[in-house]
């Protein structure tokens, strides 16, 4: 499978805590995680030049991609996100992570604001599992602890997800639907909240296992399409 990973790399980042929490690099973290799973992954670090470096080479050979960003949203280009929407559509999975939800890729592809409650306190999350039966908690428990995250809580402006898998809880007593499946066109994406990138939390095993299945799931189930279009029918006859 070819995966792409689309990660910003933002002055956070280049903070002790940052630092800290990923010496190698957020993308890189993600980039040996997925290979560890046997993908062949390219890594697309978006700066302050946008995204230039995802060519129509690499979206062109991606079958799932996934995308980190925050500061750098508006950096990336209309037609960037033209490119990788039409993809999606066509078939290709999608994975987004944390602050993805404010990407205008994540936005064009749910249709609403997808905005949220957020407060950077560095507070113990607990995800709750509230469908076991769902690929992408396989071999998990009920729930997980991220002992540091940034919260996130609801009101999350999304559209009903197609498949909710998990709920996060916080300290402060907010929940949120932090683990969520939408079908689009011929693909599917995954929506998933833990991963502000001051604390270490793509490290925690549970965490990885839960992003390796959910690459598995989204992954195309067939050749994708070469375009979406509406096919036209030939006009009913009766005959006599
Ligand atoms: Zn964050």
């Amino acid at each position: 499978m070819n995966v792409t990973v689309v990660c910003e790399h933002n002055a956070s980042m280049d903070s002790q805590e940052g630092k800290r929490a990923y010496p190698e690099g957020l993308g890189v973290c993600l980039q040996e995680m997925l290979r560890e799973a046997g993908c062949a992954v390219t890594l697309v670090t978006i700066g302050e030049n946008g995204a230039d470096a995802l060519t129509d080479e690499i979206i062109d050979g991606t079958d799932v991609m996934f995308w980190w960003g925050h500061w750098h949203h508006l950096k990336v280009s209309d037609e960037v996100v033209n490119k990788v929407a039409d993809r999606a559509l066509r078939g290709m999975g999608m994975v987004f992570l944390h602050s993805a939800h404010d990407s205008k890729i994540f936005k064009r592809l749910l249709g609403s604001s997808c905005s949220l409650k957020w407060r950077e306190d560095g507070e113990h999350e607990r995800l709750w599992c509230v469908d076991p039966t769902h690929p992408i908690a396989r071999g998990l428990g009920e729930s997980i602890d991220i002992p540091q995250e940034e919260m996130y809580g609801e009101p999350f402006d999304i559209p009903t997800p197609d498949e909710l898998v998990y709920i996060g809880w916080f300290k402060g007593g907010e929940v949120f639907r932090g683990g969520c499946v939408f079908k689009r066109g011929a693909g599917k994406l995954f929506y998933f909240n833990p991963g502000h990138e001051t604390y270490p939390t793509y490290k925690i095993p549970e965490v990885r296992q839960i992003l390796r299945q959910a690459c598995k799931y989204v992954e195309p189930a067939q050749p994708l399409k070469e375009k979406i279009f509406c096919p036209h029918i030939p006009e009913f006859s009766v005959k006599d």
